[in-house]
């Protein structure tokens, strides 16, 4: 399904016949500005509630024109705004845009995936893909992964006195959103933050993203958003290895954690900002020109630029954030959650404590001998359990 809004005559046409070709179905949304379409073309009318609100008719319109069921399909727009609602009904969104940064104000509300380059579109048949550390942190077994590629997206964060372009590999979803349960990363990112087991992992898909820097080739230094003094240093030693790697200078030493300022948990934007003030203090003997800073969660930057102010305030000329994922806003009318078939709990994604494979398993599977899932039968439940049934929607408004 296509927003027509912003898409070129050149660009319709392309998706048309390589869709069509292919086998597969395709439906132009028409939004207030009526654009040509070719031929035959299956056309939904977007209405004033779906503008208002959210596009639920349309996906429902979608589902009687072609049999599909919801998640069968793919929402594709220009327009961010379009998509912010739809990312957390059952279906994948997808943002075309050439521009490679997404807007400071609408990192919270990322679609599954952000392309820039129209021929991505129909790729998106053939493979399985996702953001970068998505999917490389997605493993279908012990040894399988899912893909071994994705896509990474950019943005610029600011303050009132910084502003630092960030490159992330994905996104973050804490306890509390709906794709928490599906999400290998957000249980990955999780889990270390009390152990290393995910330290090799994590220091692969930061290599990755490293080479996502425009000018990489003159990055001359790496360091990382402190831990609290009391807390262990948990990216120090990713840090190092990349360091080494990469043959840049570790500087961890050199950025520090003054106190034990108080968690963010909890605290709104502005607050967090003025939480993280001068907390940190950074050192350094001589000049550096660009220096990456990594953090695993990028949720309002308060931390990340209140870091880069302070590398920026000891001559280092420029600073590139990296971060594993953005924090996704929440969305608590939504429930994806799936059953044990013995005990009727519900059921977690849970890490194996020895590698890195993960499978669904309720809270007392070990005692009372509850089935496991694997990790896709178990996404495939997720998907399959929590769809827009149309029999059940209210034609109301
Ligand atoms: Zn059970």
């Amino acid at each position: 399904m296509v927003y027509l809004d912003a898409f070129s005559y050149q660009e319709i046409n392309y998706l048309n016949e390589t869709i069509t070709n292919m086998g597969k179905q395709i439906i132009f949304i028409q939004t207030e500005a009526r654009v040509e379409v070719p031929k035959n073309s299956l056309q939904i009318q977007e209405t004033f509630q779906d503008r208002l609100f959210s596009p639920q008719k349309i996906i429902e319109s979608a589902m009687r024109l072609t049999d599909l069921a919801s998640y069968q399909m793919i929402l594709v727009s220009k327009d961010h705004l379009k998509l912010k609602s739809a990312v957390h009904l059952p279906i994948s969104t997808v943002l075309f845009n050439e521009n490679p940064h997404i807007q400071y104000n609408d990192i919270g509300n990322l679609p599954d995936l952000k392309l820039g380059n129209i021929q991505e579109i129909p790729e998106l048949f053939k493979k399985t893909t996702g953001y970068f550390s998505e999917v490389l942190s997605t493993y279908l077994s012990q040894t399988r992964k899912w893909s071994e590629s994705g896509y990474i997206f950019k943005f610029f964060a600011h303050s009132e006195t910084t502003s630092l372009e960030i490159i992330s590999g994905g996104r973050y979803f804490g306890p509390k959103h709906s794709l928490y349960e599906s999400s290998q990363l957000s249980k990955r990112i999780g889990k270390s933050k009390n152990a290393t087991s995910q330290d090799n992992l994590f220091y692969k898909i930061f290599l990755s993203i490293i080479k996502n820097i425009n000018d990489v080739q003159n990055v001359d230094g790496i360091t990382r958003v402190p831990s609290r003094p009391e807390k262990k240093d948990r990216l120090a030693p990713i840090v190092n290895l990349l360091s080494k790697k990469l043959g840049i200078s570790d500087l961890s030493s050199n950025l520090s954690c003054k106190h034990n300022y108080p968690p963010h948990k909890n605290l709104k934007k502005e607050q967090r900002f003025i939480n993280v003030k001068d907390q940190f203090s950074a050192s350094l003997h001589n000049s550096l020109e660009h220096v990456v800073l990594i953090d695993d969660v990028f949720t309002t930057g308060a931390t990340m630029l209140e870091c880069a102010k302070e590398l920026h305030n000891v001559g280092i000329k420029k600073v590139t954030g990296l971060v594993l994922g953005v924090n996704q806003f929440a969305d608590e009318f939504m429930d994806r959650s799936i059953l044990c078939e013995k005990c009727g709990g519900k059921l977690h994604l849970i890490l194996n404590n020895k590698n890195y494979s993960a499978f669904y398993g309720c809270a007392e599977y070990q005692k009372h001998g509850c089935p496991t899932l694997s990790y896709g039968d178990g996404l495939n439940r997720m998907v399959t359990e929590n769809l827009i049934d149309l029999v059940n929607t209210n034609e109301e408004f």
